[in-house]
């Protein structure tokens, strides 16, 4: 790579080649780059698209009781990429320790995993009624030792 005196230059090479697979997952700094690593490195998928919002894939989970009201359109954004880049796959990721269940929807940390774990599975459902082509993954980022480990969890 070459500098250039008016801007930054990203060490890695463009392509204009869009993925067909999309990623799910919360904003939180502290997973932002073992995600980004587990995409690379586990899904195979270096340059996937991303939807990166508070709570991650809770933002699809809409307005069917227990969950919180989605009204931030955070569920269209979804669905525009998803038709816009041609998505075939949608990898959903929840994490621990994640403010957005802790703090917005009150979800006690000891009920936390549990809770997500319902929650991708009707979230799975869900998508897969709205995209009945779309094929859905899900998994959970668990902090273990000093990494995250990556869990798949039944999306039926
Ligand atoms: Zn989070």
């Amino acid at each position: 790579m070459t500098h250039s005196k008016d801007a930054w230059l990203a060490p890695v090479e463009y392509s204009d080649e869009q993925s067909t697979d999309l990623i799910v997952y919360c904003g939180d700094g502290r997973f932002g780059t073992a995600i980004e690593s587990f995409a690379k490195g586990r899904l195979g998928l270096p340059r996937c698209a991303r939807l990166v919002v508070p709570g991650g894939p809770v933002c699809l989970a809409g307005e069917t009781p227990p969950f919180y009201e989605v009204k931030t359109g955070a569920a269209a954004q979804f669905y525009f990429l998803v038709d816009a880049l041609k998505i075939q796959r949608v990898h959903l990721i929840a994490h621990d320790r994640c403010a957005f269940y802790i703090q917005k929807l009150e979800v006690p940390e000891a009920n936390l995993r549990q809770r997500q774990i319902e929650d991708l599975k009707k979230i799975a459902s869900r998508v897969r009624h709205d995209r009945p082509n779309l094929a859905v993954d899900s998994w959970v980022a668990e902090v273990r030792n000093d990494t995250v480990a990556f869990l798949e969890t039944p999306t039926q």
